[in-house]
């Protein structure tokens, strides 16, 4: 990475070395040129029958240690990788829970039939709640006045893109609710506030 480059990232970098040391196998990898994730691409696309369009483009997703990401990584600001990272180290700290063979088993098995992926949704709501925390310490909780945020976690939930995992929009707000309930008891502040931008 050039000098430049580093100082710009400069705490997603210290946020990555901190990962690397808690996961030493811990690896990015361009989806975009990745023979796997153009299969899983496919595959997804065939049992959503094209719901999940956007799995190479949009999503950053985290397969054994390995965190596959779309073009848009290389746009991110700083502040929006950390965050992005901090939802994915709980994944990675799920894995580790769960063994590769069940954390694979709870994500992926639960896909069929689709509609009401419990595991699923429970290891992804305990990722997303992570998100609103990173969200409110890094950017201040003004940053989710709009709606914006809690809009698209419900939108994930409940769509296509995982599969309807969740279809209950109703349950989803009131998750979120509680969490930023319990965020905000917890008397968390915010490290920095930075320029609300796209967080995942
Ligand atoms: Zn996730």
């Amino acid at each position: 990475m050039a000098e430049g480059e580093s100082a710009r990232y400069a705490r997603s970098e210290q946020f990555l070395a901190r990962l690397r040391q808690e996961f030493p196998a811990f690896r990015i990898v361009p989806k975009h040129d990745n023979p796997f994730s153009h299969a899983i691409d496919l595959a997804l696309k065939l049992v959503t029958l094209g719901a999940q369009r956007h799995y190479l483009t949009h999503y950053h997703t985290v397969i054994g240690y390995t965190l596959y990401v779309p073009p848009g990584w290389t746009q991110m600001s700083d502040v929006a990788r950390v965050i992005l990272l901090r939802h994915e180290r709980v994944h990675l700290l799920q894995r580790r829970r769960y063994g590769f063979v069940l954390f694979a088993f709870l994500y992926l098995v639960p896909f069929l039939p689709l509609g009401l992926a419990y595991g699923r949704a429970r290891l992804e709501w305990e990722a997303y709640r992570e998100t609103l925390r990173a969200t409110v310490e890094l950017q201040g909780v003004a940053s989710l006045a709009d709606g914006r945020l809690q809009d698209e976690i419900v939108r994930r939930f409940v769509g296509g893109d995982y599969g309807w995992m969740w279809p209950f929009p109703g349950r989803v707000r009131a998750w979120i609710a509680e969490a930023l309930a319990e965020i905000e008891a917890l008397g968390v502040t915010p490290a920095e506030t930075g320029p609300a931008g796209r967080v995942y």
